[in-house]
């Protein structure tokens, strides 16, 4: 968009692999205590000599090829060089001159394809935890569990519009990245660093947004700041920013470096890596079928809309559970109520759909006892509630709170000529074919079964003793 007020977008995403262990040594990624998973490698100590992990570049390389970017044969390392309490050795190991990847694309949920400029591998800072303490006084923490954490830098090109879109376009890059299996929602930590711009102004980084939410927060405000400042006829100042996540504002930072001042060199101590021809063909045919793809299918050979597909595919977990679930009951019905009940308990109750495990028998087996009458489409949505805020399996309550239709045949019977002997009106209204009756003689044997038979079952038995009478 190049319109006087069209906005451009561009983000750096910082995407943690998913590796049991850090990028250059055998450190746990995942670690309880703070500074309880280091090493002399992620601290830095003299003499010290990283290692390349292979499953963390095996990792990036994925991502790199199914962003559908040209991936470099030959590549190395090189020592990104600053200061800062979170870096103990005083540069960083990334990939400068030569990444992974370059020039690859990610299909927003509109259609439209945003640039990815590079994808390339690197490891974390350590973590800063500023607390406040006694009085005046305020410090900071250093937790080195996160030096050395693997993590792949997406760059895009400044393609998008609108924060919406840059949620999007991070919406489907974590899809991409759950079904390759390179990423965990749930423990895995995405960070991006926002340049945005207002046509033809001066362009505004906000360093280091945690999250999709902040993200998309960050470049509402910001984009807003920058539109004010013109409208008050004010300059846009080519600046760094932070975004304060309480507030939900970016304020300038004092760090003013560029590129240059980094003074890139190469490692030294991580020699240069080389792959064949082979290699990467092999790697780009093993890639695993992604979400576009799998929503296709959905369409072609379970029979669901263009829509639903896309609502079920698009989230890694749901489109594997509705996969095993329409299995065992027909698909439309498990497709409805994956994308409606459950998403809309899911928004209603504010869940992270992420964060929750989804067990497909649990579904299933409610589902079954759906269609097949034996409980009501009530306590199918109670269940769910239960199950996805408290946990508690679908068959459990189901069971436990006596909801199932379980009357046997002989109970509904007796049901059946009680109501019958005590509504003679309504026998001889439904003896001369009034249909109003038959429903009220139904509905009467539901309430006195509390609704525990089945009401097909309850016609049937009332047309044949009617009949008989
Ligand atoms: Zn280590």
């Amino acid at each position: 968009m190049k319109e006087k007020d069209g906005v451009m977008i561009g983000l750096e995403c910082h995407v943690q692999l998913d590796t049991v262990t850090k990028l250059f040594c055998g450190c746990k990624t995942q670690a309880e205590e703070p500074n309880s998973a280091c090493c002399p490698v992620c601290l830095g100590h003299p003499g010290s000599k990283p290692v390349l992990n292979a499953k963390a570049l095996d990792y990036a390389l994925k991502v790199a090829a199914a962003l559908g970017c040209e991936i470099n044969r030959e590549f190395f390392f090189s020592r990104k060089t600053y200061f800062y309490p979170d870096m103990s050795k005083n540069f960083q190991i990334t990939q400068y001159e030569i990444p992974l990847g370059l020039k690859g694309s990610v299909t927003l949920s509109s259609g439209r394809k945003i640039g990815i400029t590079r994808v390339h591998l690197e490891e974390d800072p350590a973590a800063l935890v500023h607390e406040s303490g006694m009085g005046t006084s305020n410090f900071s923490l250093v937790d080195y569990n996160r030096s050395g954490i693997p993590l792949v830098e997406i760059v895009t090109e400044p393609d998008m519009v609108s924060p919406e879109e840059a949620r999007d376009f991070l919406d489907q890059l974590t899809t991409i990245l759950s079904y390759l299996k390179v990423f965990s929602p749930t423990t895995g930590v995405l960070k991006a660093d926002c340049n945005a711009s207002v046509y033809g102004h001066a362009r505004v980084e906000v360093k280091n947004v945690t999250g999709k939410k902040g993200v998309e927060k960050a470049l509402a405000y910001e984009i807003a700041r920058q539109k004010n400042l013109l409208l008050n006829e004010k300059n846009i100042v080519r600046e760094t920013r932070a975004f304060d996540e309480k507030t939900m504002t970016t304020r300038a930072t004092r760090g003013k470096e560029t590129e240059a001042d980094y003074g890139y060199i190469t490692d030294p101590d991580l020699t240069a890596f080389e792959l064949s021809e082979e290699d990467i063909e092999g790697m780009k045919k093993a890639l695993p079928e992604l979400h576009a793809d799998k929503a296709k299918r959905f369409v072609e050979e379970l029979g669901l809309d263009e829509y639903t597909a896309k609502v079920l595919a698009n989230n890694f977990q749901l489109g594997n559970v509705f996969e095993q679930v329409a299995k065992e009951v027909e698909s439309k019905l498990a497709a409805k109520f994956l994308t409606r009940e459950l998403m809309a308990v899911v928004n209603r109750s504010e869940l992270d759909l992420d964060k929750i495990e989804l067990d497909p028998e649990e579904i299933s087996a409610l589902l079954k006892l759906l269609s097949s009458g034996k409980i009501t489409e009530k306590v199918s949505k109670q269940a769910l509630i239960v199950y996805l805020t408290r946990n508690i399996p679908p068959t459990k309550f189901v069971e436990k709170q006596g909801l199932s239709k379980d009357l046997g045949e002989g109970e509904i019977e007796k049901a059946v000529e009680a109501v019958l002997i005590q509504n003679k009106q309504a026998v001889s209204d439904l003896k001369q074919g009034k249909q109003k009756s038959l429903n009220f003689l139904v509905g009467y044997v539901m309430r006195l079964t509390k609704a525990k038979a089945e009401p097909r079952l309850v016609q049937e038995m009332i047309l044949k003793k009617v009949k008989g009478m």
